[in-house]
């Protein structure tokens, strides 16, 4: 039998999962199966992953790249060496890694997999992990939603629960879930989150706090050295994990910078409570988010059962704390919540593979998906009403359809527009795709019927068909990035394996490596990140906000250049301000 394996694809860590003699096993190699999302560069100039690459990420920050999966589903290039990478190539290296590690423990080759993604993953992010696997040379046999992984693996335990509420908190992504779990019947009743909200987060608030005790005491600015902020980042996480379990952390970085000829020891003790206080604003918003949840399924929070805790944030006690005040459940912890998402897409594998038919898995979307035409908001008339057809929290897969008619006699065309969003207006909303359809001579008022089809790995499929002549234009909406050609993918699948095997194409350099933007003014990737959330939010804000977006962007960047790290900062922290209200 064909093997298929389970990789939970992290933002900061990745796994990868098996079923041995009908038990699920997250594979080990030498450690613990956990496997930091990390790619790099070695000294000799070939690719590394994983631990490898973690570890020199302190030393050459500027050969690492870290947290990809942020960036996945963006038309963004990444400089490793001297080539250009996109972001399904660089997660296609650590899936590669992850195959490898699969295939040692298997002795055999591996050529497909079950991946996970946040829910809240759009359709771009979707197809862009499909790509990572493709490239990877693994064909993806089924996405699934994180959370939804999570509930399988669970599930598996405890078959008696009936609602669950799945609350992951990882490197970079926050997701909360309120799943039903029937007879084996596995079903995500609602689902929201941030895709850009996670450890990470806490570890840049951390690393600010230092960098500002650090000017405080020593008169030093650090925020645009990347090696000491990299040696602050570490120190930052380690701090922050032994607040987990203490009230005191100490940071101690020697040798941490040279001012005045001199070399400045770092030490500074930092509290929990001081860390709670940074976190807490973070925390509430996803304590707002469950509420949400709650009010999509219609559950009251008397009614969920057990709260699962997925992803190594949900360590932070204060989690704990906040969610039992708000649900009145002692959260549980019995799976390994770094381990449950990958041991759950091994379930879903094994399943695939015919060997685990005890349940059934029922998803739902996160999103709206519909159309405009023209009707009316508000009373007035207007061309771009939005017309939803399959709404959020649909179960998946989902069909529907629904009749639209030509406005004028002989019309020769329409425009299929497809938008994600639930705003009335569609211009609000974010637009998937647009596509012309000409029709056949006929009078005004002959119907036009628009299906839409989402698959369970969200996969959007359109056909509009000309009622009166059969007549049909058919999509599939690939969104912002471009995708594959079959000879695209063979020749990109062939660029990175010789790169991976070290015999292709070059990746050292003299020009040293960096995780930048195909850009003259590369910034630190701190606010690439965020102008790149802030631009993901350009097609569906408001037009002042959109505004005033577009000017903190450019103040930024401006700042930036003229290196006034702390006006770039403060344009920074504006601009999640107004990233957050608009969420
Ligand atoms: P994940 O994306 O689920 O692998 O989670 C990784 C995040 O969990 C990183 O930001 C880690 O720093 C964080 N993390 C891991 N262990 C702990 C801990 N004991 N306390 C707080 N955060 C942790």
């Amino acid at each position: 039998m064909e093997p298929i394996i389970g990789i939970d694809l992290g933002t900061t860590n990745s796994e990868v999962a098996f079923i041995f003699n009908g038990e699920i096993e997250v594979i080990t190699d030498n450690d613990n199966g956990i496997v930091p999302s990390c790619v790099g560069l070695n000294e000799s100039g070939n690719v590394i992953v994983g631990t490898e690459a973690f570890n020199q990420a302190l030393v050459s920050p500027e050969k690492t790249i870290l947290s990809v999966k942020r960036l996945m589903g963006a038309e963004q290039q990444i400089k490793l060496g001297e080539e250009l990478f996109t972001p399904q190539e660089i997660s296609a290296f650590i899936l590669k890694g992850l195959k490898e590690r699969a295939e040692k423990r298997l002795q055999q080759t591996v050529s497909k997999a079950v991946i996970t993604v946040p829910a809240y993953f759009t359709d771009a992010q979707r197809q862009a992990t499909r790509e990572a696997g493709e490239i990877a040379g693994l064909q993806v046999v089924r996405i699934i939603n994180e959370p939804t992984a999570a509930s399988l693996a669970y599930e598996r335990v405890n078959p008696e629960t009936r609602r669950i509420l799945v609350y992951d908190l990882g490197g970079g992504t926050f997701d909360v879930s309120i799943v039903k779990v029937e007879q084996g019947v596995v079903e995500v009743l609602s689902s929201t989150g941030d895709n850009h909200l996670g450890g990470d987060d806490f570890d840049w608030k951390i690393v600010d706090h230092l960098a500002g005790e650090i000017q405080t005491q020593h008169k030093i600015s650090v925020k645009d050295d990347p090696m000491i902020m990299a040696r602050l980042k570490r120190a930052a996480e380690k701090a922050k994990i032994e607040l987990s379990a203490a009230p005191f952390a100490m940071v101690e970085e020697d040798h941490l910078v040279k001012h005045g000829g001199k070399d400045i020891h770092f030490s500074y003790e930092l509290s929990r409570t001081a860390f709670e206080d940074m976190i807490e604003p973070d925390l509430s918003r996803t304590m707002e988010s469950i509420t949400r949840a709650m009010k999509d399924a219609a559950v009251l929070p008397s009614a969920i059962e057990k709260i699962i805790l997925v992803g190594g944030s949900t360590r932070i006690p204060m989690v704990s704390r906040m969610l039992e005040e708000k649900i009145g459940l002692q959260p549980h912890g019995e799976i390994d919540p770094d381990l449950c998402v990958a041991m759950g897409a091994g379930m879903q594998a094994a399943r695939e593979m015919g060997l685990e038919d005890s349940g059934v898995l029922i998803d739902v979307t996160p999103y709206t998906f519909g159309t405009s035409a023209l009707g009316e908001i508000d009373g007035r008339p207007t061309e771009t009403r939005a017309v939803p057809l399959i709404r959020r929290n649909t179960k998946l897969p989902a069909r529907k359809s629904e009749v639209f008619l030509t406005v004028y006699d002989d019309q020769e065309a329409v425009d299929v527009q497809v938008c994600q969003g639930e705003a009335p207006d569609a211009l609000d909303n974010i637009l998937l795709g647009n596509y012309l359809f000409e029709l056949t001579k006929a009078p005004a008022g002959s119907p036009i019927v628009l299906h839409f089809d989402l698959d369970l790995n969200g996969i959007l499929k359109i056909k509009a068909v000309e009622k009166n002549t059969g007549n049909e234009i058919n999509a599939v909406i690939e969104n912002a990035i471009s995708r594959f050609s079959d000879q695209e993918l063979v020749d990109t699948q062939n660029r990175i394996n010789g790169i991976w095997s070290g015999k292709g194409s070059a990746v050292d350099g003299e020009d040293n490596a960096s995780e930048k933007p195909d850009s003259d003014n590369a910034l630190p990737a701190k606010y690439e990140e965020m102008i790149t959330r802030a631009r993901a939010t350009l097609d569906a804000a408001a037009e002042d906000d959109r505004d005033e977006i577009i000017n903190i962007i450019e103040d930024i960047r401006d700042a930036a250049a003229e290196e006034r790290w702390e006006d770039a900062d403060a344009a920074c922290s504006e601009l999640d301000d107004i990233l957050f209200y608009i969420g």
